[in-house]
């Protein structure tokens, strides 16, 4: 595997997905009840915006740079300032320098009967995680007793894992597409999440080079009998089957509204995210009505 987070962290997709990922906890917070966030490819939960793959790709700077000067304007749509204020947690001098992965952005929303748990195959990233995740103390580190870190396939940890207590929460499935069969995979882990755990909204993250694989992704959904598929999709180039002009994200048995919230939502995000003489596009259709 030679998929490094690293490179793409804070870039156009990542923000589009972090965005939509906070939105999604914050409504489910509506209710009082707990719940828990399954997060099955978690990554290393922060990343370094100053050195390492980061400097080399430079993606950030067509994502998160692009948005962290708006942080403090008066018209900002509420779920980005939310969303740019967690951003900011990390980066208290003023300047962006490192960037939280879906694990440190949801933890940092969490309530005190809330839960996590995470699923990351390599081992790298698993020891950041498990250093993200524990305080040092003079009695030695001390695991945040709100997380559990599992070494292994996260496809694997959804027939073993699921459902989880506090039984309402929400699945994020956010694998790296180097598997030649990782769409299919990606949607029988969609399809396993949702027999084991039909309380939970879960969350497919999906990448757009060109209009075949979401197409074809989508005829999937279509095909396997899955409900309540609402399909977000935001697009910052134009269609390139050579180049990443956009990503997805199908919500199954999202909260109440999250389509109406996102209609509102993502235009502004794809206007500020969108390059050269593109608009930004933003979708919000229901590929399967609930
Ligand atoms: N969810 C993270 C975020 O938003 O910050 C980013 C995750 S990144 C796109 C995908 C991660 O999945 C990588 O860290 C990779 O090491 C890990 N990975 C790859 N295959 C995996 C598998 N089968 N099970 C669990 N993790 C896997």
């Amino acid at each position: 595997m030679n998929y490094r987070h690293e490179f793409h962290a804070g870039n156009a997709p990542d923000v589009f997905k972090h965005v939509v990922l906070l939105q999604l906890v914050r409504r489910l917070q509506q209710k009082p009840a707990p719940l828990c966030y399954v997060d099955t490819h978690a990554g290393r939960g922060r990343y370094a915006l100053d050195y390492g793959g980061a400097v080399r790709s430079r993606e950030f700077q067509r994502g998160i740079a692009r948005l962290w000067p708006a942080r403090d304007a008066a018209d900002l749509p509420p779920a980005l300032a939310d969303y740019l204020a967690r951003v900011a947690e990390l980066n208290t001098s003023g300047v962006l320098a490192t960037y939280p992965g879906s694990p440190r952005l949801v933890r940092s929303v969490l309530r005190p009967d809330d839960r996590m748990i995470l699923c990351e195959l390599q081992p790298a990233e698993v020891a950041a995680l498990r250093d993200e995740f524990s305080a040092r103390t003079e009695h030695g580190p001390r695991r945040d007793p709100q997380v559990a870190i599992h070494q292994r396939d996260g496809y694997e940890a959804l027939a073993a894992l699921l459902p989880p207590t506090p039984r309402r929460g929400l699945v994020l499935i956010d694998p790296p597409y180097e598997r030649p069969d990782e769409f299919a995979a990606a949607l029988a882990g969609v399809e396993l999440a949702r027999r084991r755990w039909p309380q939970a909204c879960t969350a497919l993250w999906y990448p757009i080079k060109g209009p075949l694989a979401p197409t074809l992704l989508h005829a999937a959904v279509l095909r396997s009998g899955l409900r309540d598929v609402l399909c977000v999709e935001l697009r910052t180039r134009p269609d390139d089957p050579a180049v990443l002009s956009g990503s997805g994200l199908l919500l199954v048995g999202a909260p109440w509204q999250t389509d109406t919230a996102l209609r509102a939502l993502l235009p502004p995000l794809a206007a500020l995210l969108a390059e050269d003489e593109f608009p930004g596009d933003a979708r919000v259709d229901w590929l399967v009505a609930p």
